[in-house]
């Protein structure tokens, strides 16, 4: 394997412009020890007024996340984005398919910032277009690629919900992939035995959804490793799935374990086990509850005073809903800390460095998808909007 095949590299390491995961920040930051940042901010926020409109993913830190005018998940925030025309920059604190989503979303006069570029998504960069272009050919080559229709999580680069645009294909979120699925394997053989569906980046949604909402058989769900020839897999396991996943997951939500789900049973008797669709499929089974971000956040609003819940989602989150609800006992499914670590990158300092170059008349890390590309894309994101019922959330 080349170097350029690599879809991992280390953070703040070099310069590939090609990565999902961007690029360093040139310019100097604020001190992150700076006493008077909280005020930096406010003031530069207010200089800009309405021309500025600031995300913050549920993900992000307490220090960021004071800032957002709106706050959600990655789909929300880029509509959000697109009804505020009237702002000129969009500052997304979160992730860069997240800024990727939203440039798509919204006007060409929108700018859209992403404070550090470096904040990039693992599970994101676990699916390149060139290795999925590939994969498409071996498809091809086992004879069924007919047969598939390529299913993405909003959780990827632009360049693969295009492919998906391009290819018959879908978007989907945590929230309504059971629906964006039956919507795949309806476009081919009526539905029948012979239609398959390619899942793009995360198997494990992939997995849980195909398995506990649709009905399909475990064994029937394949992982693709671009790593090996032929994703690793014969042609005849090709021809019997219906389920081929991509083998990608999310870092954080990979990092939950049935043991922890044990111990924290027999320590709190009754306690409810409320998990992300992103956590393995052996652990999803174990948990009472699982869906996204939005659902874990509504189902602990409405929660009954003195529960206890152990809740598998990205800590930030966890902690902010624990603070939120001091009457319900909230712990966190793993034993150590478990940032998502490309999230935490947007900081203080960068949000200070974007708003302040802002007002000073200097774009900076505007993140730009190309006409082309964005067009694709389009297309997937328009077809996961058409589906029926369901709210498109992560
Ligand atoms: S939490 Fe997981 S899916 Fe979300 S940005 Fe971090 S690595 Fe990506």
């Amino acid at each position: 394997m080349s170097i350029v095949d690599l879809p991992l590299l280390p953070l703040g390491k070099g310069r590939d412009l090609d990565a999902e995961r961007g690029v360093e920040c040139p310019g100097d930051l604020p001190a992150a020890s700076d006493p008077s940042l909280v005020a930096r901010a406010r003031a530069a926020k207010e200089a800009l007024g309405e021309r500025v409109f600031v995300l913050g993913h549920h993900y992000q830190r307490d220090e960021v996340i004071q800032f957002a005018d709106v706050t959600g998940d990655s789909f929300k925030l880029a509509r959000d984005a697109a009804a505020r025309p009237d702002a000129e920059f969009i500052v997304f604190c979160g992730v860069h398919f997240m800024a990727e989503s939203a440039d798509i979303l919204t006007s060409p006069a929108q700018q859209v910032v992403l404070p550090d570029l470096a904040a990039g998504c693992s599970m994101a960069d676990m699916a390149r277009l060139a290795q999925v272009e590939d994969a498409w050919d071996a498809l091809a080559e086992a004879g069924i690629q007919d047969s598939v229709v390529p299913v993405t999580y909003m959780n990827s680069s632009a360049d693969i919900k295009a492919f998906c645009g391009r290819n018959g294909g879908v978007v989907c979120t945590s929230s309504n992939a059971d629906v964006a699925l039956e919507w795949a394997f309806a476009q081919k053989a009526d539905g029948g035995e012979d239609a398959k569906v390619l899942f793009l980046p995360d198997q494990h949604l992939g997995r849980n959804t195909a398995v506990l909402q649709m009905g399909i058989a475990l064994d029937e769900c394949v992982v693709w490793d671009p790593r090996l020839p032929s994703g690793g897999l014969s042609r005849e396991e090709l021809q019997r799935a219906r389920m081929i996943l991509w083998r990608g997951h999310c870092s954080v939500h990979g990092r939950f374990t049935e043991d922890v789900v044990d111990e924290l049973r027999a320590r709190h008797p009754g306690i409810n086990v409320l998990v992300h669709p992103e956590c393995r499929h052996e652990v999803v089974l174990k948990a009472d509850l699982v869906g996204s971000t939005e659902f874990i956040i509504k189902t602990i609003e409405a929660a009954e005073p003195g529960t206890t819940w152990a809740i598998g989602t990205e800590l930030n989150l966890v902690k902010r809903l624990a603070d939120a609800h001091p009457d319900k006992t909230i712990v966190f499914l793993d034993r150590n800390v478990c940032y998502c670590s490309t999230m935490n990158r947007i900081d203080l300092p960068h949000l200070v460095w974007a708003l302040e170059s802002l007002v000073a008349g200097t774009v900076v890390n505007r993140v730009t998808v190309d006409p082309e590309t964005e067009a694709d894309a389009l297309v997937a994101l328009q077809r996961m909007l058409d589906l029926p019922g369901k709210s498109h959330r992560d």
